[in-house]
């Protein structure tokens, strides 16, 4: 009785931490290894702004490459 419900609570927290762990460490810049979701000082860009930056296709922080310049 309720373990189902308990297990679903579990894997959904451990979903939650496993989705910051990739959003933070595994997004990153295909020319430089640069995570694209931390600041140069490896402190963690809020999500919001990490996902407006994403979409607006921003630079990379670390060493300049866009994915609008081609390059
Ligand atoms: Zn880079």
């Amino acid at each position: 009785m309720g373990l189902g419900f308990g297990a679903g609570l579990i894997l959904s927290f451990i979903m939650t931490l496993y989705a910051g762990y990739a959003f933070y460490n595994l997004v990153k810049c295909p020319a430089c290894g640069g995570r694209l979701n931390r600041f140069k000082n490896g402190k963690r860009v809020p999500k919001k702004q990490a996902f407006k930056q994403l979409e607006a296709g921003n630079r990379c922080r670390h060493c300049g490459w866009g994915p609008t310049v081609g390059g």
